[in-house]
């Protein structure tokens, strides 16, 4: 392979391998699927707070269940103690009945917080049925998306690896100096290297040389160095003759 063709097809190589990089990580698909996977997170958190929440209501739920329990077994102690025909002195029975209104009254305040409690746990099981539909659906398009970015990714992935190759084999007909230079300069100057001189105009830096210039590269060896950007130019080649 002639060094001119080459160091146009290795610039051209190196060219595409950038640009499909570049569509690999700007793809939509990659940035929808971090926006999804912040979606299922924000519900999932959203989730763990609604499970604290109701297990904070079914604590409350259970208190005052016990309290209702001491409070029905004071009833009927109290109760008891009224029916059991050993209580004479009416003024003793009369605060026994006042006791036993008191405890009918607190007991009447606990069983209405008691369904106070249930409803908020009610609803707010109802919303986590919710929670969970959303972050069923949220991971459904996750598990799509990525399946979308897999094939259009892994296309790119591919012909990125096949240039990458082609690349190697070039990289392999040049000799040392030649890609050391050339790597220097692409580094240098955006990645591009390798000007062709077309019509006594460098490709590269888009400047036209002056004709007794271009004419003396012209009649030179194919692969010189333009006298404007300093890129290596191509003077002349095979695989690109003058249009
Ligand atoms: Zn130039």
């Amino acid at each position: 392979m002639e060094r001119s063709d080459a160091l146009i097809e290795l610039q051209d190589v190196d060219l595409t391998i950038a640009r499909l990089d570049r569509q690999l990580s700007e793809m939509p698909e990659k940035r929808a699927i971090l926006e999804a996977r912040k979606r299922i997170d924000d519900i999932t958190s959203l989730s763990d707070r609604t499970d604290s929440f109701v297990k904070r209501v079914e604590g409350e739920i259970s208190r005052l269940e016990d309290d209702v329990a001491m409070q029905n077994a004071k009833l009927q102690t109290e109760q008891a103690k009224l029916l059991s025909g050993k209580i004479v002195n009416p003024r003793e029975a009369q605060a026994i009945s006042l006791e036993l209104d008191g405890l009918r009254r607190r007991k009447e305040k606990t069983e209405s917080e008691i369904l106070d409690e249930m409803e908020k746990r009610e609803k707010a099981l109802e919303q986590r049925e919710k929670i969970d539909q959303a972050i069923e659906a949220a991971r459904a398009k996750e598990a799509e998306l990525v399946e979308g970015f897999k094939g259009k990714g892994g296309s790119l992935q591919e012909e990125i690896e096949r240039l990458t190759a082609r690349r190697a084999v070039l990289v392999e007909a040049l000799d040392p100096d030649t890609v050391g230079r050339y790597e220097r300069l692409r580094a240098e100057k955006s990645g591009v290297a390798v000007g062709l001189l077309r019509a006594g105009t460098c490709r590269a830096c888009r400047m036209e040389l002056p004709a007794d210039v271009a004419d003396e590269l012209l009649s030179g060896p194919d692969v010189a160095e333009c006298p404007l950007c300093h890129r290596i130019l191509v003077v002349a080649s095979n695989a690109h003759p003058e249009e």
